[in-house]
């Protein structure tokens, strides 16, 4: 244990795999508010307005500090809008707020010099504050990179020197996708790459005694984001650091796919305990990310306030499953297991929710990308005929009593199993909790391939609990598939649906407890399968929140992804419509990934891996790319979706809509 600060990190990178035990780093002071520490984790967003737009400027700042945002970042992509800064800070402290201001930088060192003496913080970009981006991949001996890095403490030490007089704090903030050359040239765009983009600014900092320092490790990824901030930790720690973490992930896009798409980056981590502070990025108006971001950091003013200490019982390794009759674990995607016990079983229309919509002319059903691999029925029987390819579940007692079992499958309690007088051939599920392994039950279980565990839990540190659940089955050697279950109460996930500024909105809530409690655990290859349970929401809203945590994790492709910016005062158009207007012609295109940016500040590789992008060129004007190449620049905004189309027809991954 580090006697300074209190943190042990056994499994590497957190204090602890099995209570929540927060990483305690060094508290940073940003204006009147501390973040880093114990101070609670912060929540923060940035304007989209034009930073010379003062009062515009104003406005939103304060309509974000209304909505929850504790800090406020704004773009200063020249020294003419770092200098407005301190219009918009006068103005606003003149309104009587106070909230501390961030300026966003890229590229441009003598705007974060102008910046970091007006404002509390300033961001810059360790992948191009020193370096103008060339993107090529060029190759460095070790002598250049050494040279290199000479070059950046001369270029980077007077910003340090100022942000120190000052009393200014820095978030060195890397980006998955514009990482430098001399990165890319040793490292790939690589979690270790984003953390040793950090690091070599850090160490600057640290070598001329600074060190109001907070870090960022984002990428539209999860999985990457996930993996670049645990590695950030572990190199902390092994260099005697603790600098807050900020955490969010990049163009995570909007609705539901952006909240799940942060939840399952951020609030992986902050199982972990990591993370001071949290921006969800969301291309919708910025006072909507805020009650996202409350909703993901309330979770954990309740949890347990001290570590006891406790040893790990599992390191999250990827689980490996068997294969269970060529549908379930091994290579099979994760399955979707919906309850639809409580709705109407008179009317095969009802299956129109989970994704089987019933045509009584032909009295058969259509199959989409979303149509679920389970349905719980409990003990009712529906009195019409199912689909042939979906898989029914009822309670062990009432399957006993059907007849004709062909796709129809028991859930059994482990008791039940232990007692049950028969057995389905094909597919057993039983219901388990981490604490039940080790008891007399589960070592009477007979081993049978059949099995697969639907693992459920009903502690706080749920996720955790789920964790050791899959650690402890690798110890013993078992590989049978299992599927998550997740109980959300309908006493706290009831109400309406549509107050997007309310962090205790039911389905946004929903969205992002569920993509942190199964995400968590799908990033890190355990899961064959999830099941959210909520009573009190719409089933449509689980069956699409469940392929919306399988995408985010990229653990099963149902639709089309986009990789939106939530824009800034650099966009060049407007995100939101653009979106929905991209989305609109685009959405049927099932695996592909859109990139569609404000403006190319960072390169095309800010795009991360999207397939192909629609990136603001100019005024009226974009460029399209296919990956990180250029396709056709300066198309018109009214051709440009147009042209994007033909180039995605061109390179044949275009299907007709239905
Ligand atoms: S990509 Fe979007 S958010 Fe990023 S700087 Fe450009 S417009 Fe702003």
């Amino acid at each position: 244990m580090d006697t300074k600060t209190g943190n042990t990190l056994p499994g590497g990178y957190c204090n602890s795999l099995t209570e929540y035990a927060r990483w305690r780093t060094r508290e940073v002071s940003i204006g009147d508010i501390p973040m880093g520490g114990d101070n609670p984790i912060r929540i923060q967003s940035m304007t989209t307005v034009d930073t010379m737009d003062t009062i515009g400027s104003v406005e939103q700042t304060i309509r974000m500090v209304e909505a929850g945002c504790e800090y406020v970042r704004i773009t200063a992509p020249s020294i003419k809008e770092a200098n407005n800064l301190a219009e918009i800070k006068k103005e606003l402290r003149k309104r009587g707020y106070h909230v501390p201001l961030v300026a966003d930088i890229h590229f441009t060192p003598n705007a974060a010099e102008i910046a970091a003496r007006i404002v509390e913080k300033v961001r810059i970009n360790p992948g191009n504050y020193a370096d103008k981006k060339k993107f090529d991949q060029l190759n460095y001996t070790a002598s250049a990179y050494q040279s290199e890095l000479e070059r950046i403490y001369t270029k980077f030490a007077p910003l340090v020197k100022i942000c120190k007089e000052y009393g200014t704090a820095m978030r060195i903030g890397t980006n998955h996708g514009s990482l430098s050359d001399r990165i890319m040239s040793h490292y790939g765009d690589t979690p270790e790459g984003m953390v040793e983009s950090a690091m070599e600014f850090i160490r600057i900092c640290e070598d001329l005694d600074y060190h109001r320092i907070v870090v960022s490790m984002k990428s539209s990824n999860p999985q990457v984001m996930v993996r670049a901030y645990r590695l950030l930790v572990e190199t902390m720690v092994s260099e005697g650091m603790n600098y807050p973490l900020h955490l969010g992930v990049t163009e995570a896009g909007d609705g539901e796919d952006g909240r799940i798409k942060s939840a399952v980056g951020i609030g992986t981590l902050l199982e972990d305990g990591l993370g001071d502070t949290v921006r969800v990025s969301l291309t919708e108006e910025p006072e909507l990310e805020a009650p996202v971001a409350i909703a993901l950091v309330n979770r954990y003013k309740s949890r347990q306030k001290e570590y006891k200490g406790n040893a790990p019982a599992c390191k999250p390794t990827a689980y490996v499953s068997n294969e269970v009759n060529v549908f379930i674990g091994g290579t099979q995607v994760p399955r979707v297991v919906v309850d639809i016990s409580g709705k109407n079983l008179k009317d095969p229309h009802t299956l129109t929710d989970v994704g089987y919509k019933y045509d009584p002319w032909l009295d058969k059903y259509h199959m989409g990308e979303q149509s679920v691999d389970f349905v719980y029925l409990g003990s009712t029987l529906p009195s019409f005929a199912m689909p042939g390819n979906l898989k029914q579940l009822y309670d062990y007692p009432t399957w006993r009593n059907i007849q004709d079992k062909s796709n129809i499958h028991p859930l059994f309690s482990l008791s039940q199993f232990l007692e049950a007088t028969e057995r389905d051939a094909h597919l057993n599920l039983v219901r388990i909790r981490y604490a039940d392994i080790g008891t007399p039950a589960f070592e009477a279980l007979p081993l049978d391939k059949t099995i697969i565990f639907v693992v459920e839990t009903d502690v706080s540190h749920g996720m955790a609990d789920q964790r050791q659940f899959f650690g402890a089955l690798s110890e013993l050697g078992l590989d049978n598939p299992v599927i998550i279950r997740r109980h959300y109460p309908a006493a706290d996930f009831t109400g309406l649906l549509g107050d997007l500024t309310d962090p205790e909105e039911p389905l946004s809530k929903l969205q992002v407890y569920a993509a942190t409690d199964m995400g968590a655990l799908l990033v890190d290859g355990m899961g064959s399968g999830i099941w959210i349970d909520s009573p009190a929401t719409p089933v449509d809203k689980l069956v699409s929140a469940s392929f919306a945590i399988l995408q985010a994790t990229r653990s099963r492709i149902s639709k089309t992804e986009y990789i939106c910016c939530p824009s800034c005062g650099r966009t060049l158009f407007d995100l939101q419509e653009t979106t929905q207007m991209i989305r609109s012609r685009t959405n049927h295109l099932k695996g592909l990934k859109i990139g569609i940016m404000g403006c190319i500040v960072n390169g095309p590789g800010e795009m991360a891996d999207a397939d192909y992008g629609y990136v603001g060129a100019g005024p009226g004007k974009i460029t399209l790319y296919r990956g990180k190449e250029v396709v056709k620049r300066n198309v018109g905004t009214t051709d440009a979706l147009d042209e994007l189309i033909e180039i995605i027809k061109g390179d044949g991954r275009w299907i007709d809509p239905e």
